[in-house]
């Protein structure tokens, strides 16, 4: 499909005017998609034109006509559990619910939890990640006491071991009482030791302004980021988005604060909604939407009919000029029984569920260009002149097209050639997953 040459032409591509790195042109597309001609040397892109400006006659190179296929720029997943992925064989919810994924996990990590384990299943997960076409990802580690430790020196290298391949962010996950304890302290150390974010989930009680007010105190002295599980649960009376918003603007936090989930924002009134993100705009912070985990947690009762989506209200959000991405989240584990980590799928899912289609407007941005911004990557998410060929071209030409089938035969393309990374068979973690030989462990 590419020339192997290493100067060649891409014409007439479809990218959406948001995921260029050169000033958008018209006309575009009713949904925004330019028609652009790419010029590509070295591994980089050279120029990128408004299809046609260019003869065709003449060129010296290779030139492929692509006939309006999509290109996008890698995609970015902001947040993930690599930790927790792919133990559903083994380990699956016994209900559906938040609290049995929860338990189920707390058992898996006394059985079967160890150093190979994880690094296994976390360069499983990774390598989904990089064959559907992701460039950079953040992953939560769960991180109480020892399970820190042996959690961080895996991802540490992890992070090694695929430094070319991907770029790698970690996140350490407690619930945020932990940091009033001298653990905890060490845990912000260490973080910041390693060069990576301050985490927490976050619940609704007494002494959340005192949870939060240590955590943001612990950040602002290591100079860490923040990014925190925040109400993730359909009860009204979740404000925690509400107190840190609070916190962090009477604190003057300088640091970035990424909020994952906010889903009880969608079922408070609109005064508490107008209170809260006004309060979340002034205070700086990001919101990072997880929808196919929400629609699979929330909203589950026994033998009932779901009727709520349990995404937050990401069209108000972004009214409010609040930046928002979207990501994957669990994968194949307690807390989330299907996924791949492929960045088109959560694009796709948040279309359906979240409505993003009426217009697409620039939503593309939420899993490339707006994640990127957020991870301090700001070359990513984006197709620029003077930085690395990395993109996916998809076969299809328009969004919906894009959105109607998997698009398992896109290209992923890294310097300019082809990626040779094909996604893992299921059948690798066999011996991880079903200890007991797999025959008798159905029944
Ligand atoms: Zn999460």
């Amino acid at each position: 499909m590419l020339p192997e040459t290493s100067h060649y032409w891409l014409r007439n591509a479809h990218i959406p005017a948001c995921l260029l790195g050169v000033e958008p042109w018209r006309p575009q597309t009713s949904e925004g998609l330019c028609l652009t001609d790419l010029e590509i040397e070295d591994g980089q892109f050279r120029r990128l034109l408004p299809a046609g400006q260019v003869s065709w006659d003449g060129l010296d190179c290779p030139q492929v006509d692509l006939r309006k296929k999509i290109i996008f720029p890698p995609f970015i997943d902001i947040h993930t559990h690599l930790d927790k992925g792919h133990i559903w064989g083994r380990s699956p919810n016994p209900d559906g619910t938040f609290e049995g994924a929860l338990e189920t996990v707390y058992q898996d990590v006394a059985r079967y939890y160890g150093a190979e384990d994880l690094y296994r299943r976390m360069a499983f997960g990774l390598q989904c990640s990089l064959a559907h076409g992701t460039a950079a990802l953040r992953t939560h580690i769960d991180a109480f006491g020892q399970q820190g430790e042996i959690g961080f020196e895996v991802f540490t290298q992890l992070r090694r071991d695929w430094a070319e391949r991907m770029i790698l962010q970690g996140v350490c996950l407690v619930s945020v009482d932990y940091y009033q304890t001298p653990d905890g302290i060490k845990l912000a150390d260490r973080m910041a030791a390693l060069g990576g974010v301050l985490g927490g989930v976050a619940y609704q009680n007494p002494q959340l302004k005192a949870q939060l007010t240590q955590v943001l105190t612990l950040a602002q002295e290591r100079r860490l980021d923040v990014d925190l599980h925040a109400d993730e649960t359909g009860d009204p009376d979740s404000r925690v988005l509400y107190q840190l918003a609070l916190l962090a603007q009477e604190m003057n936090f300088t640091g970035k604060i990424l909020c994952g989930h906010c889903c009880s924002l969608s079922v408070q009134t609109p005064e508490v909604v107008r209170e809260t993100l006004t309060a979340v705009k002034a205070a700086g912070i990001q919101i990072v939407s997880l929808p196919m985990c929400n629609l699979y947690l929330q909203d589950r009762r026994s033998q009932e009919t779901p009727v709520w989506r349990g995404v937050t209200r990401v069209h108000e959000i972004r009214e409010y000029g609040v930046p928002l991405a979207f990501a994957s989240d669990n994968c194949r584990d307690p807390f989330y029984a299907f996924g791949d980590h492929d960045g088109l799928e959560v694009l796709t899912q948040s279309v359906r569920i979240a409505h993003l289609d009426h217009p697409y407007d620039d939503w593309c941005a939420s899993v490339t260009r707006t994640p990127a911004e957020m991870m301090g990557l700001p070359h990513l998410g984006r197709l620029t002149p003077g930085q690395p060929a990395d993109f996916i071209l998809f076969p299809a030409r328009y969004f919906s097209e894009l959105f109607s089938r998997p698009q398992s035969d896109r290209l992923v393309v890294r310097r300019g050639q082809p990626l040779q990374a094909a996604l893992p068979d299921y059948s690798e973690l066999d011996d991880l997953i079903y200890p007991q030989a797999i025959d008798n462990f159905f029944h």
